[in-house]
């Protein structure tokens, strides 16, 4: 579905973002990836997709800095021709209570999982502009639709990738190119691997379909999303939750 495609993914090297990379890798699309600095894991998930018979690289790269995507993006166009599909995927939690939290855990969330999709989109805008095509797809979460006690960074900065897709997804459309997100609920990732027994039987409890997601489940679909078959779509946010969020 994505033959001869190039995919940019962020935060690819674990979890839900590997399994994006490794869905649209047997789709046929090439597969750049972003990490922070997980080396080992990174050169694991680029052995994995090139057994698909793709090209595939890992960069390390900060999605926080501005200037440090920039140049990543560059040598990312370099090494591949273009850029066709991009998900902003790289995301952290730094969770406490609103009573508690740190200024720096504030601006760390915020600056990783909103201002990273910020720097992604901003220096890939003219390339996608220019090429008439495109698809953009940010991973935010249902916490930034419900919120979420003991998350006021992490729910602001998926709310605010939600308004970030919507005026992306208007200021392109004219141009091809679409802006979607996708919300998971409770995926099984090292992300939720860290929470309390306690905290996660309760997510079960709440959660109609009483399971987790799994990564795949978000990586089916994202490809539709990033396929032609999706050319009509955009500015959708896309619950992928097992029924928790309706
Ligand atoms: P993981 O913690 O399993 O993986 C996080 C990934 O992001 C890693 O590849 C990590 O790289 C990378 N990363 C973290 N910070 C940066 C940074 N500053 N620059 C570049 N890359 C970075 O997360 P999940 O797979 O669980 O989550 C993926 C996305 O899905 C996140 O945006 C998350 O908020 C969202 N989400 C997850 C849910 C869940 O239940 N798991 C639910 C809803 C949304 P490295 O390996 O080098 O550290």
């Amino acid at each position: 579905m994505l033959k001869d495609k190039v995919a940019l993914i962020t935060g690819a090297s674990r979890g839900i973002g590997k399994a994006i990379a490794m869905e649209f890798a047997a789709n046929g699309a090439n597969i750049a990836i972003i990490y922070a600095g997980n080396t080992d894991a990174a050169n694991d998930t680029i052995s994995e997709i090139e057994a698909k018979g793709v090209k595939a690289k890992a960069y390390q790269c900060d999605v926080s800095s501005f200037d440090n995507t920039k140049e990543i993006i560059n040598q990312i166009i370099a090494d591949f021709g273009q850029v066709d599909i991009l998900v902003n995927n790289a995301g952290i939690t730094k969770d406490g209570l609103m009573l508690s939290m740190s200024e720096q855990n504030f601006d760390a969330v915020i600056n990783t999982n909103l201002k990273g999709a910020f720097n992604m989109i901003r220096h890939l805008y003219s390339h996608m502009m220019k090429r008439r095509s495109g698809r953009i797809i940010n991973i935010t979460s249902v916490a930034g639709i419900m919120g979420n006690a003991g998350q006021t960074n992490y729910a602001s900065a998926k709310a605010g990738m939600i308004g970030l897709t919507k005026s992306v997804a208007k200021e392109l459309a004219a141009r091809n190119i679409t802006c979607n997100a996708i919300a998971p609920g409770f995926i099984d990732t090292d992300m939720t691997a860290k929470l309390s027994e306690k905290v996660l039987d309760a997510a079960k409890a709440a959660i109609p379909m009483k399971r987790m997601g799994k990564p795949e489940e978000i990586a089916k679909a994202a490809v539709f999303l990033a396929s032609d078959n999706a050319a009509y779509i955009t500015g959708e946010v896309l619950k992928i939750d097992g029924g928790l969020c309706m």
